[in-house]
């Protein structure tokens, strides 16, 4: 039977966030039914629920950070048990049976990806996501969450944790390379974290110097104003890797213009507008301009691992279900340190 769980849905493009109830599907063999515990809020979640990368079938339930507890398992399940602390990210499924999926790149599947909402379930059915008091999920998209990371700190690893974790390591951060992350919200927070225990130099590029302390705190050497026009002659040339999480429009001229030779400025923010750039800001250095999507399930659970074994989880502020809208504002005017995550238990 389903069961008729409570949750967070937007019922149209401009309205606010308000308390419904959705079917979760009967646990099938090799499913996992998760009592929902944390839900992190991510930007992606509001331009998906706006409406501002496409359509969207609404009423919609989004949230892919999600942390909780198995509560019950089908009968083919091997590799999670009931009372186990599991998360789930920003995909359900896959093809698992393309060149992608094979490689445990299921996040690029040529068939595409299950988003973990606002896509569309085997069952035929709009996929909900994790502002919810639970969710079934089939075995192989159920990822362990290791001991030493509390709950609400593990839950913005499934997308903020991977989305920054997947790039820095594909493109080789470590000792001896100066990695920039611009923008310092629930991605750059991550990446700063990350970067700086993978032993590379970080610094951050933030609107203003509000957030200085504190990003010099998560790891980052040095912080500098993109507002200042100083800060761009000054650094010219002198990163190796530019992670780019800023969630609006920027002059990629100008941050091009930033990277050494060989430099590359991966885009993982993902603003509705098109970006567009001057060949002549990527010719005179070799330099690449590069986008990376999540990461897949195995690195997905490497990055978990990693997170674990160094001690890093995210900068959260734990809010109460009806407090959400008024979160998606601090979000859009960059006033989060560093994540919204819900505490599911306070949903209806
Ligand atoms: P967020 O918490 O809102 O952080 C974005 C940060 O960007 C802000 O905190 C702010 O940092 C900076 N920023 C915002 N508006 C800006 C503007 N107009 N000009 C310059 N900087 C600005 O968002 P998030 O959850 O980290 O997500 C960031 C982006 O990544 C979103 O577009 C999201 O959809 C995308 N995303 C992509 C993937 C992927 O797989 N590629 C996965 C998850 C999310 P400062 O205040 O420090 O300047
Ligand atoms: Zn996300
Ligand atoms: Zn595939």
């Amino acid at each position: 039977m389903p069961t008729t769980v409570k949750a967070y849905a937007a019922p149209a493009a401009d309205q606010p966030l308000a308390p419904t109830t959705i079917e979760r599907r009967d646990v099938g063999p090799h499913d996992v039914l998760i009592g929902i515990t944390h839900a992190g809020i991510c930007h992606s979640d509001i331009h998906t629920a706006r409406g501002e990368w496409g359509e969207v079938p609404y009423p919609i339930v989004v949230g892919h950070e999600i942390v909780g507890v198995v509560e019950e398992v089908g009968s083919e399940v091997t590799e999670h048990a009931v009372g186990d602390r599991v998360g789930v990210g920003c995909m359900v499924d896959s093809c698992r049976e393309c060149a992608n999926c094979e490689k445990g790149l299921e996040q690029y599947c040529l068939k595409g990806n299950t988003g973990t909402y606002a896509a569309t379930g085997r069952d035929g059915q709009p996929t909900q996501g994790g502002y919810s008091q639970k969710i079934v999920v089939t075995e192989d998209f159920v990822l362990r969450v290791p001991e030493g990371i509390s709950s609400e700190q593990a839950a913005p690893l499934l997308c903020a944790g991977i989305t920054t974790y997947s790039p820095l390591r594909h493109w080789g951060a470590g000792p001896g390379t100066r990695v920039a992350v611009v923008g310092l919200g629930g991605l750059g927070h991550m990446a700063v974290k990350i970067a700086a225990a993978m032993g590379a130099e970080v610094t951050v590029l933030s609107q203003s110097l509000k957030k200085q302390e504190d990003g010099l705190r998560l790891g980052a050497s040095r912080y500098f104003a993109t507002s200042d026009p100083d800060t761009f002659e000054q650094l010219k040339g002198s990163f190796d890797l530019i992670v780019n999480t800023v969630s609006a429009k920027l002059d990629l001229d100008a941050y091009l213009s930033l990277l050494a030779v060989d430099g590359t400025m991966v885009n993982v923010g993902a603003p509705p507008e098109a970006l567009s750039l001057q060949v002549f800001s990527l010719i005179p250095a070799r330099r690449s301009v590069a986008g990376s999507n999540i990461g897949g399930i195995p690195e997905t659970q490497e990055m978990l691992d990693f997170c674990a074994e160094h001690g890093i989880g995210a900068e959260v502020e734990v809010i109460r279900a009806e407090q959400v809208n008024e979160a998606w504002e601090r979000v859009l005017a960059s006033d989060v340190r560093y994540r919204f995550v819900i505490d599911t238990a306070t949903i209806g």
